[in-house]
């Protein structure tokens, strides 16, 4: 039996009827720039994020660039993050020319509060926490520690749309928030798109003419600015696909459930706090012997993944920045015994049945 992490030929025979209708009725109107889905999925989205705005951009990797440039972050400015996040999240700093400054994470592989404080220098100008996997970073804590020294939070949301804290959706408890809905995503476009969420009408403002030229109309040009919109087409995609995201992560939590309930003995199953609603984006156990179990699910036909096998800090890209071996204990750590393993809406029962068979047949 073959487990596929991902299941695009599925995804297309649920939703293909729709979704080609709706591209249609842009390409007959060939309002391909800016067109009228890409507002309405705007407004939608900010609606399901609990925001006053939400601006749609190219690609999750600009929706953290453009927010920071909005922000004012400037060559030479630190941002805090984490080094186990996708690399987007570091680089973008980087390219602004700031310093990407990390902090070590805790054992649910999200930002440490205390490390964060530790680390918040005259310099620190934002703070990137990233809601990994889904899971909720502790942003009450961190909020209250850069509120403190006024420092502006931007939540990495890209792998965590439709996920709440204290019924708080992510994307709704920074300054912004970055969303990307990259195929791979649980919310996912036929190709690259992002979105930023924020109740600043000065930074949605701003956003807005960022992403598009500095245009301030069709004609007038208030700054340089990017060519970063969010495609039309993408956005008819779009529509219809978050109408469905409930049902998505309800199925993937389902899954989740199973799993964690079957798998406790063997490995660490990811926890669930009282006032968290993880929407698993990707599913991580930290397991014992993790590559020979990796190869292993392989041969039964189980496709997992790692999440991320290098932290960014021992990036070569990073070497600059002074870090190595040794600074930050949990993510290297970490780094060592995660798995992700499948957890895709379309899983058949039995193909979940299998996974969990395979992992206990390796242990016992
Ligand atoms: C996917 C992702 C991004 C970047 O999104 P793209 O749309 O691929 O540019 C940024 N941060 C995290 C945590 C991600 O998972």
């Amino acid at each position: 039996m073959k487990v596929p992490y991902t299941n695009f030929a599925k995804q297309i025979e649920d939703d293909g009827v729709e979704v080609l209708a709706a591209m249609r009725a842009v390409m007959a109107r060939g309002d391909f720039i800016l067109g009228k889905e890409v507002n309405d999925f705007e407004e939608r989205f900010a609606t399901y994020c609990g925001t006053k705005h939400a601006v749609g951009v190219a690609n999750g990797t600009d929706s953290l660039f453009l927010s920071m440039l909005a922000l004012g972050i400037k060559p030479g400015d630190e941002v805090i993050t984490c080094p186990n996040s996708w690399i987007s999240t570091a680089a973008s700093i980087a390219l602004i020319g700031a310093r990407p400054v990390f902090v070590d994470v805790c054992e649910d592989q999200n930002m440490d509060p205390d490390k964060l404080q530790q680390a918040i220098t005259a310099k620190t100008k934002a703070i990137i926490p990233v809601h990994l996997g889904g899971r909720p970073a502790k942003m009450e804590d961190i909020n209250v520690i850069a509120g403190f020294r006024n420092i502006p939070v931007i939540e990495d949301a890209a792998q965590s749309v439709g996920s709440s804290l204290n019924g708080k959706r992510t994307g709704s408890m920074g300054v912004c928030a970055s969303f990307s809905l990259h195929p791979l995503k649980n919310l996912n476009a036929l190709g690259d798109a992002g979105i930023i969420t924020t109740n600043s009408d000065a930074l949605a403002t701003r956003l807005r003419k960022l992403r598009n030229h500095g245009l301030r109309n069709r004609d007038e040009c208030d700054f340089w600015g990017y060519n970063s919109r969010l495609d039309t087409l993408q956005a008819a995609v779009l529509i219809p696909r978050l109408l469905q995201l409930g049902r998505t992560i309800q199925r993937r939590k389902a899954v989740a459930s199973h799993y964690s309930e079957a798998l406790q003995k063997c490995v660490v199953v990811p926890s669930e706090g009282q006032n968290e609603f993880h929407s698993y984006h990707t599913y991580v156990v930290k397991a014992p012997d993790r590559d020979r179990l990796r190869e292993y699910l392989d041969r039964q036909g189980i496709e997992t993944k790692i999440h991320y096998p290098i932290p960014i800090h021992l990036q070569r890209a990073a070497s600059h920045l002074g870090y190595s071996r040794g600074s930050f204990p949990q993510v290297e750590a970490d780094a060592l015994r995660i798995l992700s393993l499948p957890i895709n809406q379309y899983l058949t029962d039995d193909q979940v049945e299998h996974v969990i068979e395979s992992i206990y047949n390796f242990y016992t």
